[in-house]
Parts: structure tokens; C-alpha cells; sequence
């Protein structure tokens, strides 16, 4: 199987990347931000819970965002890969990737991480709010807890990948056709 942790700060373009990447390689997309909005717009409990952290833009406790994403990973029967947009986001995700992923015999194949610096998040970010109609994007408070989140929570996920010589860094500015390019490449190398 192909897996792949696409990674990167809030704004990084991992969600308009993944879609090039499933396309491309027939890999499921599993976005921890789209179940959670999901959940938000069918009023789910889990949905009740989620929009009080992403309101404020923290993150959603580990214990509940791991066995959700668990639950979604079995769904799936002998697909090609997984392409995880927005996890693992703490190392305690990361560990949790890793052991039910062996369970089920496979593994992570790579990390790609998207490089984009702050000023640039923050325009794209405030940018997006005016279509996608997400309140974490529309005001700047938010948006600044949520790089603050990543660089004291998220950021450090890298590590745990550098370790295992899983880890690639991608240049996240330029046009997206350039960026899928790079991503493309990347994957084509492992
Ligand atoms: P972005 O990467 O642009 O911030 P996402 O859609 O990936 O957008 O995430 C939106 C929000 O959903 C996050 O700010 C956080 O509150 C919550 N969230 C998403 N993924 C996770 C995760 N793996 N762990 C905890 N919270 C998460």
C-alpha cells in the first residue's frame, strides 16, 4: 500500500493537493477537518464537541480524533492506499498511526511536508474565508492560535518521521500545477 501523511500549517494547500494526489494514485483521502465539518453539519455529538476546539481553533482531543479516524481506516477494504490531510497533529497521533496501521499489516510509506512561511498562511487563509465559509478562517484571532498550535503540537510530528527516514520537505509556494509537480516526483522516488 501507498500511505502518505501529507503535512503542513493551516493554509499549506494539503486539502487541493490531495485531491491531485487520489486522482493520480487511486489512494482514499482521509481528512480529519472534513469528518469533523462533516459531523459539525449533521449534528452529530462528535460534532457538538469538535466545533468547540475548531471555534477557537485548537485542536480536537487525541483520544477522540484517533478512535475517529481509526473507525474510518477499517471502513475501507484492500484499497490502494490512504492519503491522511491534517493527521496525525501531536506525536501521541503519530504513535497511534503507527500501531493500528501495523495491526492492520501496513504502514506509513512517507511524510510530505508542505513549507509555507506565516505571512503567506495568513493571506491564503483569509483569502479562503471569503468561499469557503469557515468561521476559523474569517477572523485573524483564530487564525493565529491555530499556526500557534501547529508550530508548538504539529511541527514536531516532522521528527518522528525524520527518525524513520520517512520525511520529505516540499516547497509550498509557487503555482499548484508546480507544487503537485514536486509532490509528484516525491512520491515517484520512494
Ligand atoms: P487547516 O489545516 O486549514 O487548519 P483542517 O480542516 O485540517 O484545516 O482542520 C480544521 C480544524 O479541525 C483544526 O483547527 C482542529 O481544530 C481540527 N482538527 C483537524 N484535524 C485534527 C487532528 N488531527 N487533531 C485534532 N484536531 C484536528
Amino acid at each position: 500500500m501507498l500511505n502518505i501523511v501529507l503535512f503542513g500549517p493551516p493554509g499549506a494547500g494539503k486539502g487541493t493537493q490531495s485531491e491531485r494526489l487520489i486522482e493520480k494514485y487511486g489512494l482514499v483521502h482521509l481528512s480529519t477537518g472534513d469528518i469533523f465539518r462533516a459531523n459539525i453539519k449533521g449534528e452529530t455529538a462528535l460534532g457538538t464537541l469538535a466545533k468547540s476546539y475548531m471555534d477557537q481553533g485548537q485542536l480536537v482531543p487525541d483520544s477522540v480524533t484517533i478512535d475517529m479516524l481509526r473507525s474510518e481506516v477499517v471502513k475501507h477494504e484492500s484499497p490502494r492506499g490512504f492519503i491522511f490531510d491534517g493527521f496525525p497533529r501531536t506525536n501521541a497521533q503519530a504513535e497511534a498511526l503507527d500501531t493500528f496501521l501495523n495491526e492492520l499489516g501496513t504502514g506509513i510509506s512517507v511524510m510530505l511536508a508542505l513549507e509555507v512561511e506565516e505571512s503567506e498562511l495568513k493571506t491564503r487563509l483569509l483569502k479562503r474565508a471569503e468561499v469557503s465559509g469557515r468561521a476559523d478562517d474569517a477572523n485573524p484571532e483564530v487564525i493565529q492560535n491555530r499556526i500557534n498550535v501547529y508550530n508548538q503540537e504539529t511541527a514536531p510530528v516532522k521528527s518522528f518521521y525524520q527518525a524513520q527516514n520517512k520525511f520529505i520537505s516540499i516547497n509550498g509556494i509557487g503555482s499548484i500545477d508546480e507544487i503537485t509537480n514536486r509532490l509528484f516526483q516525491a512520491i515517484d522516488s520512494i
